[in-house]
């Protein structure tokens, strides 16, 4: 067998991909042992590889943003519902508190409600810094609640603060990168 690039030469090794005969000079020039188009060609899918995988990166962020926005909209769902369960009870069966509200109060009522699944989001990721599974009898469950939910509500309003906030700037994110 001669040398694919030079008629002239006799072959000592022939391209691993497609079995051209190859001479000793060009046999040389790659690492394993290619022809010049199969080199050309197996760097080329390399590089398509890796922008494929620049591109699965990105898109695995892009999800992975979408998902913080979606969580926020869900978060702000639980919240409304809690509010409005919590506004008619006050208003049906708490009438001796509540008959000077105003409109006004009502609203600022309502935020504080809204804002409660934030704050116990919030309580929970600060949870899992503490290093202690936490475990008791049904009594205890129900305290934990009981000081969950009341901490929600001290922490509601600046936890749905920042949320607004990271959640406004991922959307920048996310037109950027599209
Ligand atoms: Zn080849
Ligand atoms: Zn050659």
């Amino acid at each position: 067998m001669k040398c694919f690039n030079h008629p002239d030469r006799e072959a000592v090794a022939t391209c691993q991909k497609c079995g051209k005969g190859l001479c000793k000079e060009c046999a040389q020039k790659y690492t394993p042992c290619m022809c010049e188009s199969c080199a050309e060609k197996a760097q080329h899918d390399q590089q398509q590889q890796a922008q494929n995988k620049e591109e699965q990166r990105k898109q695995k962020y892009k999800d992975a943003l979408v998902d913080s926005r979606s969580e926020f909209i869900k978060t702000t769902i639980i919240g409304i519902v809690i509010a409005s369960i919590c506004i008619w009870y006050s208003y049906h069966y708490q009438q001796s508190l509540t008959e000077d509200y105003s409109l006004g109060d009502w609203i600022g009522q309502f935020l504080l409600w809204v804002c409660v699944p934030f704050g116990w989001k919030v309580l929970t990721y600060l949870q899992s810094f503490i290093p202690i599974s936490i475990f008791g009898t049904w009594w205890f469950w129900i305290i934990y609640i009981g000081v969950k939910a009341f901490l929600s509500i001290l922490v509601g309003i600046p936890a749905f603060i920042y949320q607004l906030v990271k959640t406004i700037l991922t959307q920048r994110k996310i037109n950027k990168l599209s």
